[in-house]
C-alpha cells in the first residue's frame, strides 16, 4: 500500500499533547524516536496497528495550508483521560530533484524536534491491512524494515499478551544497518525479548554486512540465510506474509525470493496464490 493509498480524514481530528520523546537509535546513524502521545477524550481508544495521521500546522512551501503525514501506532494504553499512543518517527530528509540541496522532511521534523507538553493534532486513524487470522495455528510471516517494525509489535503483542494461546509459527525476519538500529531489539530497548520464550515465536534479525550496504540489502541476506525455511513456511496453506516499513522492504524480499523458487515466474506465481487467497499484506510507504 502506497501513502497515496490513504486520504487524509479531516472529520476525525484529534487534539493530543507530547508525554515523551525517546531516541532509539545511536548518535552515528538514523534518527529514530519513540514518542509518546496522549489524547485527553475519554472515549478514544483505537488498536495499536492502525495508523494515525499527523497535521503540522503551516504556513508551508508553496502555500500548502497543511501537510499531513501518517504513522503506525506501536502501541496503545488507555487510560482515565483517554489513551496513550506510541508511535517511531524516523526523521527524514529529502535531496530536491533540481537543486540538489537536502530539506528536511516536514511531518518527521516537527514531531522529532516537539518536546513534552507540546500540542499535535492528529486525524484518522486509518485502518491497518494487516489483519490477525482467526485460527490460531495460522503461521505468521513477518518481514520488516526500519519503523516497520511498528505494527509488528502491535501484531505480538495483541497475539500474545491480549488473546494468548497461538499455535501457529510466528517467525519476525528485520533487517537494519547496526545492531543498534535493531529497534526494539538492542540491548539499550529489548522489549520483543518479552515473547522470545514463546515457543512459537522465532526473531531472526540480520544486520548489513557490507559499510554502505542498507536494511533492505540486510533482510534480503537474512532471507536468503534462511531460505529454505521461508519457503517450507509459505507452502503451507496457514501461512500469511505481512511485509512493513520503506517500499525497499518489497523490492528486497522480491529479490531474495525470486532466488530461492529459482526464477522471478516461479515466485510470482506464488505469490500470486497468497494474495488471491487472501493471506499477503504489505503496509510500505516510499
Ligand atoms: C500507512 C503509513 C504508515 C507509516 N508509518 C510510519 C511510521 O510508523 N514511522 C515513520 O517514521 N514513518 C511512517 N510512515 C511514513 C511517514 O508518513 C512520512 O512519509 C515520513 O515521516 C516522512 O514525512 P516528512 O513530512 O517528514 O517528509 P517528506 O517531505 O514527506 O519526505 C522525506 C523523505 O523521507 C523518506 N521517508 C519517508 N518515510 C520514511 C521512513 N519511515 N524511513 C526512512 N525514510 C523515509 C521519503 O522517501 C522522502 O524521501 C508511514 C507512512 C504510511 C503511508
Amino acid at each position: 500500500m502506497s501513502e497515496t493509498a490513504y486520504q487524509p480524514d479531516v472529520s476525525h481530528v484529534h487534539q493530543a499533547s507530547l508525554i515523551s520523546s525517546t531516541r532509539l537509535t545511536p548518535d552515528d546513524s538514523a534518527e529514530v524516536r519513540q514518542i509518546v502521545l496522549q489524547v485527553s477524550e475519554p472515549a478514544y481508544y483505537f488498536p495499536e496497528g492502525q495508523s494515525i495521521g499527523v497535521s503540522v500546522p503551516g504556513p508551508h512551501p508553496f502555500g500548502n495550508k497543511a501537510h499531513h503525514r501518517y504513522y503506525t501506532l506501536a502501541a496503545v494504553h488507555g487510560n482515565k483521560a483517554g489513551a496513550e499512543l506510541e508511535i517511531l518517527v524516523r526523521r527524514c530528509f529529502y535531496i530536491d530533484e533540481v537543486s540538489g540541496e537536502e530539506y528536511p522532511g516536514i511531518a518527521s521534523n516537527y514531531l522529532c524536534d516537539a518536546q513534552p507538553g507540546d500540542a499535535v493534532t492528529l486525524t484518522g486513524p486509518y485502518r491497518s491491512p494487516f489483519i490477525i487470522p482467526a485460527d490460531k495455528t495460522s503461521n505468521l510471516l513477518m518481514l520488516g524494515v526500519g519503523t516497520g517494525i511498528a505494527p509488528f509489535r502491535a501484531f505480538l503483542r495483541r497475539i500474545y499478551e491480549m488473546e494468548g494461546g497461538w499455535q501457529g509459527q510466528v517467525r519476525l525476519y528485520y533487517g537494519a544497518r547496526t545492531g543498534m538500529d535493531m529497534l526494539y531489539m538492542n540491548e539499550l530497548n529489548n522489549d520483543l525479548a518479552n515473547y522470545y520464550d514463546q515457543a512459537t515465536f522465532q526473531a531472526i534479525q540480520s544486520v548489513s554486512k557490507g559499510y554502505f550496504g542498507d536494511e533492505a540489502d540486510a533482510l534480503k541476506q537474512g532471507v536468503e540465510a534462511h531460505g529454505e525455511a521461508i519457503w517450507q513456511l509459505i507452502q503451507d496453506p496457514r501461512t500469511h506474509v505481512y511485509l512493513a516499513g520503506m517500499d525497499t522492504v518489497a523490492a528486497a524480499f522480491e529479490a531474495a525470493m525470486a532466488g530461492i523458487a529459482g526464477s522471478q515466474e516461479a515466485w510470482q506465481a506464488v505469490r500470486q496464490r497468497l494474495v488471491d487467497e487472501g493471506r499477503w499484506a504489505a503496509l510500505t510507504y516510499s
